[in-house]
């Protein structure tokens, strides 16, 4: 296939560290058809980046609609003030979206995104719009709502449908602020294969399940039956909170972590989101089972959730991504430095996510354990720069003040850990140009119709 353009990098981040004066070409479909390094000078057909370039990381979990509400949950009105209160302000804020608000809300979220070094974003999507747009047509509208704003912006999308089916381990329906979000196991199917079915060139489907707490045994060995002939990912939401361990543990007599291996649920389909209170027995099952993991750090602070284990997730193997989840934290740059910097908080040491004899960089192993773990969430062939993956890349600013005067080995250490750190100059998603010089096309209509349609949901106080 003829190289549809080449470029040319002073550094470049390949197969697990920096290399230097790589050319890359990317071919019709997007995706990359060589990546060489060793030329000293940009070849005369080449375009020339202009700083060190590392592949576009997956955003491997997230809700676009919880935009809308970042930096508007922080303020205390009750005695306890906890994931649960803070869940009954976003049920608040999920039923005042109609497909238009949701469009404008996700647009502004995914522009923020490839700003933040994001190409690709899961969306765990339960918004089904209410009542009136539950009926076969409607069920579409929400998700044409997020296509279209992936469309606008040119990030790519897995949109994961959700099983939501009730309210709670011992409960048979879902409570009327949860009513909207409803969709059994064969509604997640068919909405999924009709994702599938539009052979997007940068829009796929995956499935989901709300939460153990939320989708019964029977639901779920259901939509496992239907989906046992594709390779999609399943995404869960699990042992984020310790409550949701004890109600799991009282109702079934497993941990949640434990019931989905003992049910021989897992393998290397699935990516368990949070997984944060999973004790090592759980862990080890996850690795045996091969799958995955998706951490959210900023997200599982802003909650106050608590911190998982990570260094046993590391030591066992399970192959991390990260996720912005809430949509406070939307640069990954921010996320690897909370995930490590909590991990040295509790333990009181330094380095905690490095091996010394083979990663010797906190930075550079959850990086490099990101890229294959988010392509993996999203169904992506293919992770980083390397030949046959989709063409995504990210161009740092070197006049971005972290950098100057660093050698270039060290480059992303100090983008992961000397903040503040600047936005992405250059940003490519299947060899397209979305960021050119710190600039998107669509950034500032997308920013005026963020601010209308936040008018319109916050016009009435969220309690
Ligand atoms: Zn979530």
């Amino acid at each position: 296939m003829a190289a549809r353009l080449i470029v040319w990098a002073p550094q470049a981040w390949v197969d697990g560290r920096w290399h230097f004066g790589v050319v890359l070409t990317v071919d019709a479909s997007g995706c990359w058809s060589s990546v060489t390094p060793g030329y000293g000078q940009a070849p005369e057909q080449a375009t020339r980046l202009l700083g060190p370039v590392l592949p576009g990381l997956v955003d491997a979990h997230g809700h676009a609609f919880q935009r809308a509400f970042a930096g508007l949950t922080e303020q205390r009105f009750q005695m306890r003030d906890d994931f649960w209160a803070w869940r009954d302000r976003m049920y608040q804020v999920a039923q005042r979206l109609s497909p238009a608000l949701l469009k404008a809300v996700a647009a502004q979220c995914f522009v923020e995104l490839l700003a933040g070094g994001y190409t690709h974003r899961c969306e765990f999507h339960y918004l089904r719009g209410g009542s009136e747009l539950s009926n076969d047509a409607g069920e579409w509208r929400m998700e044409e709502a997020l296509i279209e704003a992936a469309e606008e912006t040119g990030i790519g999308l897995t949109i994961c449908p959700v099983l939501y089916e009730r309210s709670g381990f011992t409960s048979f329906g879902l409570k009327p602020q949860q009513q909207s979000f409803r969709l059994d196991a064969a509604g997640v199917w068919r909405v999924a294969q009709r994702i599938h079915a539009l052979a997007h060139e940068r829009v796929s489907a995956g499935l989901a399940i709300h939460s153990l707490r939320a989708a019964s045994a029977d639901s779920i060995a259901q939509l496992v039956r239907l989906a046992v002939d594709v390779d999609w990912p399943i995404h869960i939401h699990v042992a984020e909170q310790t409550q949701e361990v004890d109600d799991c543990l009282a109702a079934t007599g497993m941990r949640p972590v434990q019931w989905l291996a003992r049910m021989n649920r897992l393998d290397s389909r699935w990516h368990l989101v949070h997984a944060t209170h999973s004790d090592p027995e759980e862990i080890d099952a996850v690795a045996a089972a091969g799958a995955s993991v998706v951490i959210c750090p900023s997200t599982e602070a802003n909650l106050g959730d608590g911190l998982t284990d990570v260094p046993r997730w590391l030591k066992a193997g399970v192959p991390i991504s990260i996720g912005s989840d809430s949509e406070i934290g939307r640069d990954w740059r921010e996320e690897f430095r909370w995930l490590e910097l909590g991990q040295r908080l509790v333990r009181r040491e330094r380095g905690v996510c490095a091996e010394p004899t083979t990663w010797t960089s906190p930075a550079e192993r959850l990086f490099e354990g990101g890229l294959g773990a988010g392509s993996a969430a999203a169904g992506l062939a293919g992770s980083g720069l390397r030949v046959g993956a989709r063409a995504d890349l990210l161009v740092a600013d070197p006049l971005d003040s972290v950098l100057l005067g660093l050698p270039p080995e060290r480059m992303l250490d100090a983008l992961v850990f000397s903040s503040p750190v600047k936005p992405w100059r250059d940003v490519m998603v299947a060899g397209q140009w979305v960021i050119r010089d710190g600039h998107h096309p669509f950034a500032s209509s997308a920013a005026e119709r963020f601010v209308s349609a936040m008018k319109v949901i916050w016009e009435e106080p969220i309690t």
